[in-house]
């Protein structure tokens, strides 16, 4: 087990999650939003990047665009159906 530091506001911890966007390791305090996109795939947005308007829409459209790929059979079902 290693004591790592939060890159936002240095508290010492054990677990931290990276920002996908500023690509920062930060403390779960720092980390404003997670989300599971894939089975193994966990995006997080820490707070800095959640106060930008663009990082967060990126954000929130990154789920639908991860949907689309994971799903495209529903799609072409719905598109294609006479
Ligand atoms: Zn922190
Ligand atoms: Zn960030």
């Amino acid at each position: 087990m290693t004591i790592e530091t939060c890159e936002r506001c240095g508290k010492q911890t054990v677990k931290l999650s990276t920002c996908k966007y500023c690509k920062k390791k930060m403390c779960v305090s720092c980390i404003k939003n997670t989300k599971k996109v894939a089975k193994t795939t966990t995006v997080h947005i820490c707070k800095g990047c959640w106060t930008n308007m663009k990082t967060r829409s990126e954000y929130k459209s990154y789920r639908s665009a991860v949907d689309k790929l994971l799903r495209p059979q529903f799609r072409e079902f719905g598109e294609r159906r006479y």
